[in-house]
């Protein structure tokens, strides 16, 4: 598509958008008295305007029914978790069996590394991305000495080459193999979090099996952003959180996938509880864990159903938007903020925001991290003012994700706009 970096082209754009009216489903914060723009779906998506009576139902069950609300009313409890397996089997690419929602982000990383990172004497390394997200770092770190190796020789990590801001697959690939007898397990973010680059979660997995290695995914920054097919590129597991693409408010509750291979097998190792435990005897309160053969043999404790209620208000979002037409918007609408960025550039002569991000559509979602040459921290705050809510990062990028399911073509061309305003000034 040939751009324009006008406002009408940003709004003949509009209103040939078939996902156009889904905007209207989400409450944004406004700045004098109209909607921001807001490009921080990558930290916290907006709240859908259904959230509200999703959890005022589970309320009104609580109050009318109190403990009966496990298994009676119009949603009971006992089976809440089974709205949201399908809806998200469609969103990671895998089978509704193969996911479960449960506890929060971190947690279930240290809960997927207990049944997947089983170090030796011989095999014992952790092969991940350089700068991966802090709680990341911190679980490999913390599990290493768990295991009671030092995490300096236990974790591999792996850089961008000198002068670049992304990681290239071959390096990937080639790192691996040359560790390939030491590795214990292969754990990559989907897309990381500074750069938005997406990495080749299929050929990372390739290669860590090739390797005879467990390979996992955090997909943080990649659930309800990008395609993804989790079965499909037999991918050994992969945890989420949900307050970011996936809308479903402040420390909402995590999803996991295992792929059925070991999600199938119940003596796969892992820690358990009463809630992985087989449905048909779990409330005979006996010795010997049994564990439900699926994904759902992971979940330790009773469901937080407040939370399952917020994540089933968004997933009902994007049953009704299709995770495929998704897709599509989203493809066009970062590809015109990167025109639109480039065409900044153009005027000015010069390269005053570097794109970090992978240019490669396969290569990035909907994140656009800017490097900003000069000035940085005063030009984030000049689009604080102007009613734009984007993410600053030390030492100078900015970070922008304009989301499918409710920013326009006109929030990116406004951003644009005002950023350039702020250029000249
Ligand atoms: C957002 C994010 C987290 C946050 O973890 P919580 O346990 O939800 O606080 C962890 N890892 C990555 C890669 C993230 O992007």
């Amino acid at each position: 598509m040939n751009f324009e970096n006008t406002l009408a082209f940003a709004q003949q754009l509009d209103d040939n958008d078939a996902l156009k009216h889904f905007r209207k489903k989400f409450l944004f914060p406004k700045h004098k008295e109209k909607d921001c723009i807001y490009f921080t779906g990558n930290s916290l998506g907006l709240q859908p305007k259904n959230t509200s009576e999703e959890i005022q139902k589970v309320l009104d069950n609580w109050g009318s029914l109190a403990v009966e609300g496990h298994f009676k009313g119009n949603e009971p409890w006992m089976h809440y978790h089974d709205h949201l397996t399908k809806p998200l089997a469609k969103i990671v690419g895998c089978l509704p069996h193969e996911n479960v929602v449960m506890n929060s982000l971190t947690v279930n990383i240290h809960l997927m590394m207990v049944s997947f990172y089983h170090p030796t004497k011989q095999r014992y390394k952790i092969i991940c991305e350089a700068k991966a997200f802090p709680s990341d770092q911190y679980a490999f770190e913390s599990q290493v000495k768990f295991h009671g190796f030092n995490p300096e020789d236990a974790i591999i990590e792996i850089k961008p080459r000198e002068g670049e801001h992304t990681v290239r697959t071959k390096d990937i690939v080639s790192v691996i193999e040359q560790h390939a007898d030491e590795t214990a397990l292969v754990l990559f973010s989907g897309i990381n979090y500074y750069t938005g680059q997406y990495f080749d979660i299929k050929t990372i997995t390739q290669a860590a099996h090739d390797a005879g290695t467990y390979v996992g995914f955090d997909l943080a920054h990649a659930a309800g952003n990008v395609e993804l097919k989790l079965h499909e590129w037999n991918v050994d597991f992969a945890c989420w959180c949900t307050y970011k693409y996936l809308n479903s408010g402040p420390g909402a509750v995590s999803g996991a996938y295992i792929h059925e291979h070991f999600a199938t097998d119940k003596n796969f190792p892992r820690f358990a509880g009463w809630w992985g435990n087989n449905k048909q005897t779990r409330f005979k309160m006996e010795k010997d864990f049994d564990a439900i053969a699926t994904a759902e043999g992971w979940q330790l404790s009773t469901p937080p159903v407040l939370l399952l209620a917020a994540h089933k208000a968004s997933l009902d979002i994007f049953e009704e938007a299709g995770i495929d037409n998704l897709h599509t918007k989203r493809k066009t609408l970062t590809a015109y903020l990167h025109f639109i960025l480039n065409n900044i550039n153009q005027k000015n002569n010069k390269k005053i925001i570097e794109i970090i991000t992978p240019v490669m559509e396969e290569e990035r979602g909907c994140q656009v991290s800017m490097l900003i040459q000069k000035n940085g921290a005063a030009i984030f705050n000049a689009l604080t003012e102007e009613g734009v809510i984007a993410d600053w990062r030390e030492p100078n990028v900015i970070r922008v994700a304009p989301v499918p399911l409710y920013n326009s073509y006109e929030d990116v061309w406004q951003f644009g706009n005002i950023i350039s305003d702020i250029l000249q000034a």
